[in-house]
């Protein structure tokens, strides 16, 4: 009777993990997918250049602050949890987007790859990613880092005109930026993982800028 009921919990243990494991380690996809960050200031031009990004490749575009919004216009509980923090130009909790995050990088349209846009904005969001990229058996991202220089940045998001994009709010953001989100920069430059381009430049420039170091010369 003991034995049957071990030969049970281990029917459904191995059930349990192998239900965790999107993609079994030695599938070879590990290597062929590309995985990207997009980073910088808020205005610094991140979504469009993920947009043309994600075409060019054929990856998902995944941006937190658009998930987090549409649950806001939905009416959803997450939505009103969280939308007065966004309308203060404040940062979600660690938590809530580490879950979305997750979730998202399950769906099917991130098999060949992703570009994560907004995310992380902490150093506990990056190491959340390193933990969830670790369980999907996937490897580190590359990051992409949009330098502009703060005084180009309101101007820009003030022609923008979203919801969040007051002069108050605006000024809270970058202040937001400066604190929780450039050290960042210095977690993946240490980790050789960070491509910092010049994004005061026209459009066009920046995104071939990005993709001639995404391209590395023959
Ligand atoms: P964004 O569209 O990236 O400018 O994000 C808009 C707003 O959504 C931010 O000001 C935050 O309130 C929230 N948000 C988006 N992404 C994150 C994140 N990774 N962590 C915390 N809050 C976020």
């Amino acid at each position: 009777m003991r034995c049957i009921v071990l030969f049970v919990m281990f029917c459904l243990l191995s059930c349990a993990v192998f239900a965790d494991e999107e993609r079994p380690a030695d599938d070879g996809k590990e290597g062929s997918e590309l995985r990207l960050v997009i980073m910088g200031p808020p205005g610094a031009g991140k979504g469009t250049q993920a947009e043309k990004i994600s075409k060019q490749y054929g990856i998902a575009h995944i941006s937190t602050g658009a998930i987090l919004r549409a649950e806001v216009a939905k009416g959803s509980k997450l939505g009103h949890q969280v939308e007065e923090t966004m309308k203060k130009g404040e940062l979600v909790t660690d938590d809530t987007v580490l879950r979305l995050v997750e979730e998202r990088l399950r769906d099917p349209d991130c098999r060949d790859g992703f570009i994560l846009d907004g995310f992380p904005r902490t150093i506990a969001q990056a190491e959340g990613l390193e933990k969830i990229l670790e369980r999907q058996h996937r490897g580190p991202v590359s990051v992409i880092d949009l330098v502009v220089p703060d005084e180009a940045l309101s101007k820009r998001l003030l022609a923008r005109g979203r919801a969040d994009d007051t002069e108050e709010t605006i000024k809270n953001r970058i202040r937001v930026y400066h604190e929780n989100t450039a050290p960042l920069i210095a977690y993946y430059k240490k980790r050789g993982q960070l491509i910092r381009v010049n994004g005061d430049q026209p459009i066009a420039d920046v995104f071939s800028t990005i993709m001639s170091e995404l391209t590395p010369p023959e």
